[in-house]
């Protein structure tokens, strides 16, 4: 009988009767996974004359890298920008239920809000590994409180901050620290800004520039600066002018330095963004496209009325207003739902809409030697699909976490 035992005693998964995502193509191969690691099967064979402990029919599957959501608010009645005493419970909630969207790791987002919500909420949440108890925590995504006022959206102007003493020292004195921080949204036409983006970029964490009045030199420097993300293209800047195209113009900006990608986040829920910009967006840079949901408070609760702080939101369908109103209160999107809808309005690929929230996101926060591919020696983080990319099966670190 040959062993395994060559390289590891770890059990041995063989996922068969699937489509895997490979190399920006579904291919028709099986999936090896040993140690929570996607492994070849050919050293496998060749080298350590193993085999497969257990095998796992997908039943036509397409398997796809997890789903990853740089941008999300909350969700089940949690906002994560609530300073309150039990933040990880809420974020832990988060997760666990995302599991159910494919989601398999997210940055939790906190708009902006005063310094004592940072101070509380920040330490309470661990950079961490997911599992069966939820999606992976990647840290944190700070969108604001360096923003503009003009383009404040929903965030409320008294909290707005500049960099008035210095630039990073405003920034460490407002989040009071940045162990768990994996992303900062930032208006790049604020005074000293620059070396803000700088100090930022060499410390790992990822600047996005959104909420912002930037023209379009001014976001080219702060790409030059180390920038690398868009915050939900389109809303929150100021709308494309062929004169002065502002932040969009980065898709097709020549003064992105070379080897660089500028990417961006898109909220493709068929609510927040027309499918004619959606399309827009994609064929002038495909390669750039993040989904995100963006999703608030309000996401996975069902319709109805409810009471979220101080609003009352009342959800109809896909929209969640704000009770009474036709006023949008935010997104309540599912990952999956994005996936599927960003397929139809734009027309591509099942690969191009499975890579924009898996392969992308994990190239813009610099994880792609481990995240968002199925390339051997990555981690196993699986979603399971039908024909229709409903999802059927989530598995992290090859472990199964969710089942339909
Ligand atoms: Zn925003």
């Amino acid at each position: 009988m040959p062993s395994n035992k060559s390289v590891s005693d770890a059990p041995i998964s063989q996922f068969i009767n699937c489509r895997i995502l490979r190399d920006h193509c579904l291919q028709r191969e099986d999936l090896w996974v040993r140690d929570g690691k996607i492994l070849d099967p050919e050293k496998l064979f060749f080298d350590e004359h193993g085999y497969a402990d257990k095998c796992v029919d997908c039943e036509g599957s397409i398997i796809a890298p997890g789903f990853i959501d740089v941008q999300i608010n909350g969700g089940y009645g949690i906002d994560f920008s609530q300073a309150c005493d039990d933040a990880g419970s809420g974020v832990s909630l988060v997760a666990k239920k995302i599991l159910e969207h494919g989601v398999t790791s997210f940055c939790p987002t906190l708009v902006t809000s005063p310094p004592h919500v940072y101070h509380k909420v920040l330490p309470q949440v661990k950079v961490h590994d997911g599992g069966a108890h939820g999606a992976g925590v990647l840290g944190f995504h700070l969108e604001g409180p360096f923003i503009s006022l003009e383009k404040k959206g929903a965030h409320p102007e008294q909290f707005l901050r500049t960099f008035s003493s210095g630039g990073f020292r405003d920034l460490m004195e407002t989040y009071g620290g940045l162990d768990s921080v994996a992303m900062v949204t930032l208006a790049p036409e604020l005074d000293g800004s620059q070396s803000v983006i700088r100090d930022l970029c060499q410390k790992g964490i990822t600047v996005s520039l959104g909420h912002s009045v930037a023209n379009m030199s001014q976001a080219e420097e702060a790409v030059q600066h180390g920038a690398s993300f868009i915050t939900h293209l389109f809303n929150a800047m100021l709308p494309f002018h062929h004169r002065d195209p502002g932040i969009v113009g980065l898709l097709t900006s020549d003064q992105v330095p070379a080897g660089r990608t500028v990417y961006y986040g898109m909220i493709a829920d068929g609510i927040h963004t027309n499918p004619a910009a959606l399309r827009i967006a994609h064929r002038a840079h495909p390669s750039g496209l993040v989904l995100v949901t963006d999703a608030i408070t309000a996401m996975g609760l069902p319709p109805g009325r409810h009471t979220l702080g101080q609003q009352v939101i009342e959800i109809q369908g896909l929209h969640a207003y704000v009770a009474g109103t036709k006023t949008l209160s935010g997104s309540i999107a599912t990952m999956d739902m994005c996936v599927r809808h960003f397929k139809h309005a734009s027309g591509c690929s099942v690969e191009e809409a499975l890579e924009a929230a898996s392969l992308h996101p994990a190239q813009l926060l610099g994880l792609s030697h481990r995240k968002g591919n199925l390339d051997f020696g990555s981690d196993a983080d699986l979603v399971l699909l039908d024909e229709t990319l409903n999802v059927k099966a989530t598995f992290i670190s090859g472990e199964e976490v969710w089942r339909k």
